[in-house]
């Protein structure tokens, strides 16, 4: 019986046909599949669309702290007592430095982060300026997430070279008042249809284990598919102490690998990220994500550190995988060094490596 049900996933996806709410709590039950098989019925699709490739990210963390928001899973946010260490944004020379960091490290993509609920009129045009002097210096795709915009604002950021933007959907709209009220989900669909109106390539993604159950993560996938999402980082919640949600809910790596498989089987054509988390999360079975995502990011994430890029770019060749660059991974490989695994909160000098110091 089992057998047929991954024929019946294969068949669906194969037919561009949304799987139904019953089926993906049955791709998200470890009592119902095996998770190999699931897998391989998912890396069918990654395969057939990206290959062996992974693509990395690099996220730089523009402006840190502050915001009004009181978002549960951020440590930036109104409702956090994190220890992180806000500041404005930062210098054009230092995000120009780090953009030529990013490329040089292989990364495809460079995403600049803004902490806040939107940003203003002459923030735009700031960020206008900024996307043209990194797309002439380098052969790199430009990302900005930088809270609620407009459709004016989109257009703006469109005109100056944006591939990307980001904005997260977090979970579904039923669960969203349990992980913030400064805002609603509706406030964050709304910059999405913006972005993509103006046509924006959209990147949205989500938080698993706040406590949200398997209809709630159905309604997610089949949200991002409805708005046809280019880019979808799923992260695992990391419950960094002085945020409100003090524990990530029904990890286990099993379960979120069969979530990762959930996505590349519900938005099939999409970059599908193993986003933060992935190494707290997966643990062991890492690795085994690259079947299902094809993305993830390189250097941590917002305030946390990741894996070292030795670890992270030796996993990925020891799968078999290689990496969307100029640079060639062996010699990316060469330049990387650092411990395996570092941990915890990153510190100001990581997250402002060009900062220049009076
Ligand atoms: S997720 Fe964004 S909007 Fe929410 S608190 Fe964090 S920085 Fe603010």
């Amino acid at each position: 019986m089992n057998n047929s049900f991954y024929d019946i996933l294969t068949k669906k996806v194969t037919n561009n046909e949304a799987l139904s709410q019953e089926d993906a709590v049955r791709v998200l039950d470890l009592g119902q599949l095996e998770t190999l098989e699931l897998l391989q019925v998912a890396y069918q699709f990654r395969r057939q669309y990206f290959g062996k490739m992974v693509t990395v990210h690099i996220l730089n963390n523009v402006q840190n702290g502050m915001c009004p928001e009181d978002c549960r899973y951020c440590a930036q946010s109104a409702s956090s007592s994190a220890p992180i260490e806000p500041y404005g944004m930062k210098s054009d020379e230092e995000i120009l430095a780090e953009a030529a960091e990013a490329h040089d490290s292989g990364a495809m993509r460079y995403c600049m982060v803004f902490s806040g609920t939107g940003p203003s009129y002459e923030r735009v045009d700031h960020l206008v300026r900024l996307i043209k002097q990194i797309k002439q210096r380098h052969k790199i795709e430009v990302c900005v997430s930088a809270g609620a915009v407009d459709r004016n604002q989109a257009r703006q950021l469109k005109e100056a070279g944006l591939d990307r933007l980001n904005h997260n959907l977090n979970t579904s709209e039923k669960y969203y008042h349990h992980i913030c009220t400064s805002h609603t989900y509706a406030d964050r669909l709304q910059t999405l249809q913006a972005a993509h109106a103006e046509g924006l390539a959209v990147c949205s993604g989500v938080i698993i284990g706040m406590g949200e159950n398997a209809q709630d993560l159905y309604e997610m996938t089949y949200n991002l598919r409805e708005l046809g999402a280019e880019s979808i980082p799923v992260n695992f919640l990391i419950p960094i102490p002085g945020i409100a949600l003090k524990e990530a809910r029904g990890l286990s790596p099993e379960y979120c690998l069969r979530v990762l498989c959930l996505f590349r089987l519900m938005n099939p054509k999409a970059e599908i990220r193993m986003a933060a988390g992935r190494e707290i999360h997966l643990g062991s079975l890492e690795p085994l994500g690259l079947f299902a995502a094809n993305s993830l990011f390189l250097q941590g994430y917002l305030n946390t550190r990741g894996a070292a890029d030795v670890r992270t770019l030796t996993m990925i060749k020891d799968a078999g995988f290689t990496i969307s660059s100029e640079i060639p991974m062996d010699k990316l490989l060469s330049r990387s060094s650092g411990p395996m695994l570092p941990e915890g909160l990153k510190s100001l000098d990581e997250l402002r490596p060009f900062k220049v110091r009076e």
